[in-house]
């Protein structure tokens, strides 16, 4: 029976793509694919229980948990044999990043953040300029202006 293609949401595209460990030959890596960096960034950045990561990224939690583990895999196999880590390729599609204004309570939508694109903490409220803005992780509201910020999701530039 063939294997069904995951097709997970993918909301974050990272700055850099590429990892190269210290004072190494060129080697060819590991592939990191988006959606198991999306599934590590969810799991253990936002730090959703796996329910609610398999909700954001529609997919199954069996398929979740498959993602999660081979990605915690090619890290530490990465790490362990000084292997370069290359993030690119798998099965994935973007989704827009959902905003609530803290102000205005104006509730808005941004491409997601890919490379040259804004980061969070850069986007301003698009009905009255207000910098500081919530940013909604699957209904479960990420507060941020100094209050109850999870740690590194980059819904704002503070805690960065
Ligand atoms: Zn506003």
């Amino acid at each position: 029976m063939p294997r069904k293609r995951c097709c997970g949401k993918v909301e974050h595209v990272p700055c850099c793509r590429r990892f190269v460990p210290e004072n190494s030959a060129e080697t060819a890596g590991v592939d990191l694919f988006l959606e198991e960096l999306e599934a590590l960034r969810l799991k253990d950045v936002v730090e959703l229980d796996q329910i609610a990561c398999a909700e954001q990224m529609e997919i199954s939690r069996t398929t979740f948990q498959r993602i999660l583990h081979s990605a915690r895999r090619k890290i530490a196999q990465a790490l362990l044999e000084g292997q370069a880590i290359n993030i690119e390729g798998g099965h994935y599609v973007m989704t827009n990043r959902v905003f609530e204004c803290v102000d205005c309570a104006h509730q808005w939508e941004e491409k997601p953040c890919t490379l040259g694109g804004k980061h969070g903490y850069e986007i301003a409220c698009p009905a009255c300029g207000s910098m500081k803005k919530s940013k909604l992780e699957n209904g479960i509201k990420q507060a941020c202006g100094g209050h109850q910020h999870t740690h590194g999701n980059g819904c704002c530039g503070h805690h960065q």
